[in-house]
C-alpha cells in the first residue's frame, strides 16, 4: 500500500459538540490522556491555568472563563491518527462552531445524563443533520444521578429527530453507578472510582451469565439489568452501520469522563465505527482524498492570535493528497493565483507546532497575507475546482457601531474589516451611507464584546455600540428588477446595504416582512446571501 494511502486510511477527524459544562472539555482530556498526547489531565485548555503559548488575545476568554476559539488537537492512538476540532459550547460562537463542523468528517455529542438535550446540542446537532455526518453520543457524568435511561435516549429521538442505538447500558447512577453493560460481548464492566483520572486503573470485567455478576452488582441490579436488556432488544433500533454512516442512527455510549469510566471504550469503539476521510463534493463533483493533487478548502480565519507578530491564520482542512511546507498551490477563488503555502501551523494540546507534512483529513494553519475568504479552495490539481461553499449564517442581533475619536477612521475601517473577514461580525451600511457609522451584524450578541474588545486591544479604537431592534434579515432576491427607493416597507423596516454593495433589508418582526411582500409585488427576499 502506497505511504499516502495508508497515511491517509489512518486518520479520523472529528468535532465535539456539546452545551457547556456537559463535560466536553474533560472528555477531550481524556481522549487525549490515552494517545499520550499530554502526561496529566487538567493540562488541556484548563479554565484557571495560564496558557502563554497561545495567544494573548485570548484575554477575554480567561475573564469570562469561557472559551472562545475552536481549537485543533491531533494526537495518535492505536495506530489511528486523530483530529479532534474543539468547538466553543458557548451559544454566542455558534457561527465558528458551525463552520468547525463543515471541516469534520463526525462529531461526537456530549449530553449530561441528568440534564439530557440541552438548547445548544440541539442547534449544532441541526448542523450535523445538514452535513449527514455520523454523529455518536457519549451520555456523560453517570457518577452522579443521572435521569431514566430510556428517558434520555427517548429525548434525543424526539428532540433531534435521530435514531438512537446503545451500544453499552449503564448500571445505576451516582453513588450507585455499579458500571456498564457491553451488549455486543455481553460483558459488564464494573465501575470503580478509584480511577479518577489516570490511565492504569483496572477495570474488572464479568460476563453476564457468570454468577459473580450478582456478587459485585447486587440482586436488585442484576435484576434491573436484565428486565432492561429484556426490553431494549425487543423494542430498540437495530445497529445498522450504513445508517450511522449516514447520520441517521447514533450509537450510544454510557461513561463518566471526570472519573475516566467508559472513555477509552467509547474511542474504541468510534474508531471502529468511523471511516477515514470520505470524498468531499466540489463543482467539478467528488474529489477522491486518495488523489495525488493536493486541495482544501479554508473553513476559518484568526486574526492576531499572538500580538506580537501580528499574523493571521486561514485554517484548512485538507481534502486530497499530502501537504509539504512551502508547497505551492492554486488559490481558486483568488483568481487561480499560485501561493506559496508558508509557515504552516499544527495545534498539539496547547502549543502550536510547525508542521513539514499533512495528509487528508488533516487540519493546518497557514500565514494569510490578507488573502483568504473563508470556503477558498485551493489545490495543486491541473483541472480546477472549488470545494461546496460554507453557509453564511444570517445574524440576529444588530447594533449601530460609531467610532468615539473620528481620528481613528483609518484603523477603525481596516479593524471592522478584518473581524468582519474572520466571519465572526457582519458589516452593512446605511443604504445610503459610507463607513463612518455602520451596523453590526452578529449571530451572538457576545460578540459585541468580542468587537469592542479586539478593536480596543488590536487597533486600539473606542467604539460606542447601540443595540438596533431588528432580528431578521433579508437579501433582496432581484436586486435588479427593484427599486429601492421607491420600494415600501413597515415603519419600522430598515434599508441598508453589504459589503458587497447589495440591497438587503432588516425587519423586527415576521409580520413585517410579510407586509413588505404584501406590498411589493414581484419582490424577492432570501434568508441568506449568495457568495
Ligand atoms: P465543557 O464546558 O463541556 O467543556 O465541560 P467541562 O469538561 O469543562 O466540564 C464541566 C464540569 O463538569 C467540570 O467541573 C468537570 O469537572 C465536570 N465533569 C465533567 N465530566 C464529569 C463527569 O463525568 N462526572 C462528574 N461528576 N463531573 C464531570
Amino acid at each position: 500500500m502506497s505511504n499516502l494511502r495508508s497515511e491517509i486510511e489512518k486518520r479520523r477527524t472529528f468535532a465535539i459538540i456539546s452545551h457547556p459544562d456537559a463535560g466536553k472539555t474533560t472528555l477531550t482530556e481524556k481522549f487525549l490522556l490515552y494517545g499520550g498526547a499530554i502526561n496529566l489531565a487538567g493540562s488541556v485548555k484548563g479554565k484557571a491555568t495560564a496558557r502563554h503559548a497561545v495567544s494573548d488575545w485570548m484575554e477575554i476568554e480567561k475573564q469570562r472563563g469561557i472559551s472562545v476559539t475552536s481549537s485543533v488537537l491531533q494526537f495518535n492512538y492505536g495506530g489511528y491518527c486523530i483530529n479532534i476540532l474543539d468547538t466553543p459550547g458557548h451559544q454566542d460562537f455558534s457561527e465558528d462552531t458551525y463552520r468547525t463542523l463543515m471541516a469534520a468528517d463526525s462529531a461526537v455529542m456530549v449530553i449530561d445524563a441528568s440534564k439530557g438535550v440541552e438548547a445548544q446540542t440541539r442547534k449544532l446537532f441541526k448542523v450535523c443533520v445538514m452535513r449527514h455526518i455520523p454523529i455518536f453520543t457519549f451520555i456523560n457524568k453517570m457518577d452522579r444521578d443521572a435521569n431514566d435511561t430510556f428517558d434520555l435516549l427517548e429525548d434525543i429521538e424526539n428532540e433531534l429527530g435521530i435514531e438512537t442505538c446503545p451500544v453499552n447500558w449503564p448500571i445505576g447512577s451516582g453513588k450507585q453507578f455499579k458500571g456498564v453493560y457491553d451488549r455486543e460481548t455481553r460483558k459488564v464492566m464494573t465501575f470503580s472510582d478509584t480511577l479518577k483520572g489516570t490511565k492504569e486503573g483496572t477495570e474488572k470485567e464479568i460476563d453476564i451469565d457468570d454468577l459473580a455478576l450478582e456478587e459485585e452488582i447486587g440482586k436488585e441490579f442484576k435484576e434491573k439489568l436484565l428486565e432492561d436488556i429484556e426490553l431494549l432488544d425487543g423494542a430498540g433500533a437495530e445497529f445498522d452501520i450504513e445508517k450511522v454512516s449516514k447520520g441517521e442512527l447514533s450509537p450510544v455510549f454510557f461513561g463518566s469522563a471526570l472519573t475516566n469510566f467508559g472513555v477509552e471504550t467509547f474511542l474504541q469503539h468510534f474508531l471502529n465505527m468511523t471511516y477515514s476521510p470520505l470524498a468531499r463534493n466540489s463543482d467539478k463533483g467528488l474529489i477522491d482524498p486518495f488523489n495525488e493533487d493536493f486541495s482544501a478548502f479554508v473553513f476559518k480565519i484568526q486574526a492576531n492570535m499572538n500580538k506580537n507578530h501580528r499574523d493571521r491564520i486561514a485554517f484548512m482542512r485538507i481534502c486530497s493528497g499530502k501537504f509539504n511546507a512551502g508547497m505551492e498551490v492554486t488559490h481558486i477563488q483568488g483568481g487561480n493565483k499560485k501561493v506559496k503555502l508558508s509557515q504552516p501551523q499544527q495545534m498539539m494540546a496547547d502549543e502550536r507546532k510547525i508542521v513539514e507534512e499533512a495528509y487528508a483529513g488533516d487540519i493546518i494553519g497557514i500565514f494569510d497575507p490578507g488573502i483568504y475568504s473563508i470556503g477558498d479552495t485551493l489545490t495543486t490539481a491541473k483541472d480546477k475546482f472549488s470545494f461546496e461553499g460554507i453557509p453564511t449564517f444570517a445574524p440576529e442581533h444588530f447594533a449601530r457601531c460609531s467610532l468615539v475619536d473620528s481620528m481613528k477612521r483609518k484603523q477603525f475601517v481596516k479593524g471592522v474589516t478584518q473581524i468582519a473577514q474572520e466571519g465572526a461580525i457582519q458589516i452593512f451600511q446605511e443604504y445610503k451611507g459610507g463607513m463612518e457609522e455602520i451596523i453590526v451584524g452578529v449571530v451572538g450578541v457576545l460578540q459585541f464584546d468580542v468587537l469592542k474588545f479586539r478593536l480596543k486591544n488590536e487597533y486600539n479604537v473606542d467604539i460606542r455600540l447601540e443595540t438596533l431592534p431588528y432580528e431578521y434579515i433579508r437579501w433582496i432576491g432581484n436586486p435588479k428588477e427593484v427599486n429601492m427607493d421607491t420600494l415600501s416597507g413597515t415603519s419600522d423596516m430598515k434599508k441598508v446595504k453589504d459589503m458587497k454593495d447589495r440591497p438587503l433589508l432588516l425587519f423586527v418582526n415576521e409580520w413585517s416582512i410579510g407586509m413588505t411582500l404584501d406590498r411589493n409585488e414581484g419582490l424577492v427576499l432570501e434568508e441568506f446571501s449568495k457568495n
